[in-house]
């Protein structure tokens, strides 16, 4: 999606250890103008998919989701980071080890809003190594839900996650990939799709 190329380009940061900052417009100070641009194009995207629920992770996910959820017409459930270690039988629950704080934390959706009747398109703001990803998918696939697809604002493409998640066959799409970037000299450079 070029328009969210051309503001990675203009406003993302390149920072060491292979982070992207993008808080003055995606994840910390939203623009929701282009967030709604990304909503029509994951629409446009996942067209042919037949969706009754969206999910994400909190926190980053939940703006992208919501805006999107409008032009799919469908609620949002988002999986909560948990500190309880008293995990009840009332919700699905898997461990994520974060990239970007370098630790694991629990995360738990209430058995309450999804199940085997939901076809659940998943989204969130980045994919890296894929662990995110991979613990979303478990909890929908615990909950006897289908994954129908997996939208993602911002792939770096030159780790692990893209290939990972692509490989167990999920039909995934990300509106910008970076193939590369550069901390020293701020050079990003993008995946042609
Ligand atoms: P993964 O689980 O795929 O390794 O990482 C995905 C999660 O880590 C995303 O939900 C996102 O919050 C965070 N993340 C990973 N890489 C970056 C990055 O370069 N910049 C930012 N802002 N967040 C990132």
């Amino acid at each position: 999606m070029k328009l969210l190329e051309e503001r990675i380009r203009k406003d993302g940061v390149v920072k060491e250890g292979n982070v992207l900052k993008v808080d003055s417009f995606l994840n910390h100070q939203l623009d929701i103008s282009l967030y709604n641009e990304m909503g029509k194009e994951f629409k446009r995207l996942f067209a042919d998919r037949k969706i009754n629920k969206i999910l994400t992770i909190e926190a980053s996910g939940i703006g992208i989701a919501c805006v999107a959820a409008q032009y799919f017409d469908v609620p949002v459930v988002f999986a909560k980071k948990s500190q309880s270690i008293n995990i009840d039988g009332t919700v699905y629950s898997t461990m994520i080890t974060s990239f970007t704080h370098k630790r694991d934390y629990q995360v738990i959706v209430s058995k309450k809003f999804i199940g085997p009747e939901d076809h659940v398109l998943i989204i969130d703001d980045f994919l890296a190594n894929g662990c995110a990803l991979k613990g979303l998918i478990e909890l929908v696939e615990d909950a006897g839900a289908s994954v129908e697809g997996i939208g993602i604002a911002v792939e770096k493409g030159f780790q692990e996650g893209g290939r990972i998640i692509r490989d167990m066959g999920m039909n995934l799409h990300s509106l910008a990939i970076v193939e590369s970037m550069d901390a020293s000299t701020g050079e990003i450079v993008f995946r042609e799709q």
